[in-house]
């Protein structure tokens, strides 16, 4: 490996408005590489393609990198000295290297129209020929260019790639990775707009970057044979590559919106932790052994290595992830789960002004709650009551034997000075012995008319958080003639 100064990584998103998840375990990945290594990890945004532009996608973008704890060194409003780090401040210098690549045969003008490739494309299709640019302008003469570029027609900048042979990388995670170059096309790197491609912006500026090491998705493998010739035609020294695993949906298809959310920042409107979503996403494709689950930021950087991450693609399951985030959260400070839920819990109008109170609430529902956006549902009981009506509620609550619990219980709560989890738990005690119900019928008729629900928190707990006087009006509401 190169010497471990040295070490610059980068992550270069295109700005789309928002950070997907693979996304994100790019970054992290790119993140805890440079941390382990004492390198450097950049963050420059790949805003060429400007049909594609969305404003504020840039601060959008650093907020939930910030909030995912990856901290960029170099990037933009972190000047460093490779700067500046978004590419639509750096056309100059990719119009300069396109132009070299052409001065010394690399490269080519292409003057072909719009309508001039459409023709092309559907004449090929009909011969049932790869579509492909035909390189007609590859040949053309430097008069002829010379002529053409006089008269102002538009033009593209193509890669002038080998007919033959092939392009071979080590890449650190797939081995050895072989090219054919005949089947390449003769990729545009410069438009007629003067914006570069993708292609040729991303090799000038890991060039320019000094990156020594490009971590990035599968899907960009195919790119690299492109890449290569390009650094090759400009003398550069190829950095090393590492592709990274797919993140697949459970059916393993490639991970996509339409089987669920993708976007960094829904998980995090919905109360998600940074901790854990990080936890989770390193271990989508990496293992540093079988039975560890749990790493904080700092163990990730010190077990993680790019030789351990895994071809394969990995499985994005939310179960799991929903798993990790409730363990995360359980083992939070009382406060801090407080603080969580408060913005699910505030808009649904629930009362929470009651500190105290609240506590118990949250202490109450916190083993049933994994990701803090469950808690408006979860805590919805305390506030407002509904019974079902449904089979349930005829067989335990207003059935014969569950009426006589409810009444039992009102006698011996109107006696009461105050509910507490204790007191509460003698009279369900009571209530048993005395009337000789047990299990399910002296359960299901209180919890459902205290709650309007047939799961829940503790009874007593329940009991103790409504008080005295909601739990008589609650029970009082059952009773039937
Ligand atoms: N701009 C590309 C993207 O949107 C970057 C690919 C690469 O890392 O080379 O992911």
């Amino acid at each position: 490996m190169t010497n471990q100064q040295t070490i610059r990584v980068r992550f270069a998103p295109s700005p789309t408005g928002y950070l997907h998840v693979g996304g994100l375990r790019t970054a992290l990945y790119n993140f805890l590489f440079a941390r382990k290594h004492g390198g450097t990890f950049v963050l420059r945004i790949e805003d060429t393609d400007r049909s594609r532009h969305v404003e504020g996608a840039i601060e959008n973008l650093t907020a939930t990198l910030r909030w995912a704890g990856l901290d960029f060194d170099e990037g933009p409003g972190k000047e460093g000295a490779f700067g500046p780090y978004v590419q639509s401040q750096r056309l100059e210098l990719y119009r300069q290297y396109a132009n070299e690549l052409v001065d010394t045969g690399s490269a080519y003008p292409c003057f072909c129209s719009p309508e001039e490739l459409d023709t092309m494309r559907q004449a090929q299709m009909e011969r049932n020929e790869r579509v492909r640019y035909d390189r007609r302008c590859r040949s053309l003469t430097p008069e002829e260019v010379d002529a053409k570029m006089a008269e102002g027609t538009s033009y593209v900048i193509r890669l002038k790639v080998p007919m033959f042979g092939d392009v071979a990388v080590n890449d650190i995670i797939r081995g050895n990775v072989t090219f054919q170059l005949n089947i390449l096309d003769d990729q545009v790197l410069l438009k007629s707009d003067g914006f570069p491609t993708y292609h040729l912006a991303n090799v000038v500026d890991d060039h320019h970057m000094q990156i020594t090491h490009i971590i990035r998705g599968e899907e960009w493998l195919p790119s690299v044979p492109k890449h290569v010739l390009i650094y090759q035609a400009l003398g550069w020294e190829i950095p090393q590559y590492a592709h990274l695993p797919l993140l697949l949906n459970p059916d393993r298809s490639k991970l996509s919106k339409r089987q669920g959310d993708v976007a960094v920042e829904d998980y995090r409107a919905r109360g998600y932790l940074p901790e854990a979503l990080v936890n989770y996403l390193a271990l989508l494709g990496w293992s540093e052994s079988k039975d560890r689950e749990f790493y904080s930021m700092p163990e990730l950087i010190e077990a993680f290595s790019l030789e351990r991450v895994g071809k394969s693609g990995a499985v994005f399951d939310l179960e799991k992830l929903n798993w990790m985030n409730g363990q995360y959260f359980r083992n939070l400070p009382i406060e801090q789960r407080m603080e969580l839920c408060r913005p699910f819990l505030e808009p649904a109008g629930y009362d929470i002004r009651d500190e105290n109170r609240y506590r118990k609430i949250i202490e109450a529902l916190t083993p049933r709650i994994q990701v803090p956006v469950e808690a408006r549902e979860k805590a919805e009981f305390f506030f407002s009551k509904h019974v079902p009506e449904d089979e349930t509620a005829d067989v335990f609550l207003y059935s014969e034997s569950g009426q006589k619990v409810v009444h039992l219980l009102l006698e011996k709560l109107k006696d009461i000075e105050d509910v507490t989890a204790e007191r509460f738990s003698e009279i369900l005690a009571d209530a048993k012995s005395t009337l000789g119900v047990k299990g399910k019928y002296l359960f299901m008729p209180v919890r459902l008319a205290l709650t309007g629900e047939t799961h829940g928190p503790e009874l007593p707990l329940i009991a103790e958080i409504l008080g005295k006087e909601e739990c008589l009006k609650r029970l009082q509401e059952e009773l039937r003639a």
